[in-house]
Parts: structure tokens; sequence; C-alpha cells
């Protein structure tokens, strides 16, 4: 008889449990878990590298089998951790070389052995996925979002972005697990107390996503495949999860669209964990 544990071995990829997991998702702080039983990895540490490892400790989730951690840009909300994990996990990090510029520069402590550029919108491999960077528009010098791919299933993660232009909508719209950004409620940032220059970059398009450009976005491209949207990145002055929530199904509504049984919309937590997600 084949036990279980033969049947799940890495290459097996169709068979392998793929659990998606957000550690924390906001202004105050950015990191993602993907992974498999065997490995994983990270997107963004915009969270203390004590916080990372504890939360990942919590869902029994080894640091050793953490094969790298990609990172989008580089607001310290991306990278408050990366420092730690290079140096003291020897931990690889994988961005492009104009975001390593602009990281490097400020902080220089980053271990240069864990230094990995990879090329924009070009497949690269890590922990048995496949793995596409692609371009978005943010205030940053050069802000990413990422596709990956294991076997036949697909997770796009885009998490600061003013805009969904064309570079980045055919990634998005091909996601079977979407993290997309629903930033600001766009009532509350105008009634808000940030000054004018900042409320005006926030709703540039090298800003951030409000709740309505990305539920007509969600609505204009909902499909079958896409199973789950995390909606991602909430600023903590200028929204809740209920206006996020309520925004998409207002949207939703107007436009008569009705989710299948199987899809599932979550609002990822500021500063907790969520529970893992599976992709079956
Ligand atoms: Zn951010
Ligand atoms: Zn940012």
């Amino acid at each position: 008889m084949v036990s279980k544990r033969l049947l799940l071995t890495p290459g097996n990829k169709e068979l392998m449990k793929l659990n998606f997991c957000s550690l924390s998702s906001g202004s105050s702080g950015n990191c993602y878990y993907l992974g498999n039983e065997f490995h994983g990895i990270l997107i963004d540490a915009g969270i203390s590298a004590t916080s990372i490892r504890k939360f990942l400790k919590d869902m029994d989730i080894s640091m050793q089998s953490i094969m790298g951690v990609l990172i989008t840009h580089n607001h310290i909300d991306h990278i408050k951790g990366l420092e730690l994990l290079t140096r003291k996990n020897s931990l690889p990090a994988f961005t492009t070389p104009k975001i390593w510029e602009s990281i490097l520069s400020p902080q220089k402590r980053i271990s240069r052995d864990c230094i990995r550029e990879i090329p924009l919108q070009q497949m690269f491999h890590l922990a048995g996925f496949d793995i596409e960077a692609f371009p978005v528009t943010h205030d940053a010098p050069e802000t990413i979002g990422f596709h990956i791919c294991a076997g036949d299933r697909k997770i796009t993660i885009v998490t600061d972005l003013g805009h969904i232009c064309q570079t980045s909508a055919p990634y998005i719209k091909a996601a079977n697990l979407l993290v997309i950004e629903s930033n600001y409620d766009e009532q509350m940032l105008e009634n808000g107390r940030y000054p004018y220059f900042l409320k005006a970059r926030i709703r540039s398009d090298h800003g951030h996503l409000g709740n309505h450009q990305t539920a007509e976005f969600l609505a204009d491209n909902i499909n079958d495949n896409l199973f789950h949207i995390c909606l991602a990145h909430l600023s903590k002055n200028n929204n809740t999860p209920e206006m996020v929530l309520q925004t998409l199904e207002q949207t939703f509504l107007a436009r008569g669209i009705i989710l299948n049984g199987r899809q599932r919309i979550s609002v990822l937590n500021r500063n907790t964990p969520t529970d893992l997600i599976s992709l079956v």
C-alpha cells in the first residue's frame, strides 16, 4: 500500500494542498505566506521578524520551510522585518534590481548573501512555484505585484497601486486566489483630517486603490475561475472592513452579479493573521 506521505512528494504538485495566509495587511505592515506542507514563501516582510517567526510558529509552519521572501517595494510597511530575516535567518530575498537599489541605499544592513535579483515579467522558480513579477504604479521608485503558479492554481498578490493598468490587469484577471488592495473609502478620505496634498497623493494613479475602484474592477472581471478574493491593505484612518464589504456588495448588486457557491470573499485583518486559506 502506498502511504499518504509518499503520494505527497514535492514533485506531485497536483496532490499537494496549498495554503495561503495573511500575517498582517495594511498601512502598518504587510506579510503574506503561501506554501504546502513541505515548503513555502513569504511575500513582503513589513512587520518585525520576531512577529513573523511567532505567527508562523503559531500556525505550525517552520521557519526552515520558508525558501525565500518576495519584496514588492521599498516602503517600510513592506520591508520592516527584512533586515533581520536576511541576517538571522539567512532568508534569500527576491526583488528587481531597481527595488534593491531603493532598499539598500538607506538600509545597508541587509545580508549581501541573501540578495536575489529578479527580472520583470519573466518567470522564475522558487519552492516549487513559477513566479512572475509585474510592474504597478505606486509612489515608490519601483513597485511590483506577483503572479504565482502552483500547477494549475494561480495566485496574484497586488497590494499597493494607484490604478490597474494594461500591464497589471491580465495578471489580476488570471487569478484563482486574488489578494488585491482596497485601501480607502473615498468619502472617509475626503472628509478626514489628512492634509490636501496627502489626500491627493493617495487618490492619484500612483497612490492606492479606493473601495469603489477595486469593487468596479472586480465587478467588470469576476469569473468562475476566481475562487477567493482577499481585500487587502486597508487604511487605518480612512476605511473599515464593513465599508469595504458594503461597497463591494452594493456594486455587485447594482450589476446583478451573484457569486457562485464556491466563491469566497475575505477582508484581511490589519494586525492579526487570518486563518489558513486552502487552495485545493
Ligand atoms: Zn503598503
Ligand atoms: Zn507602498
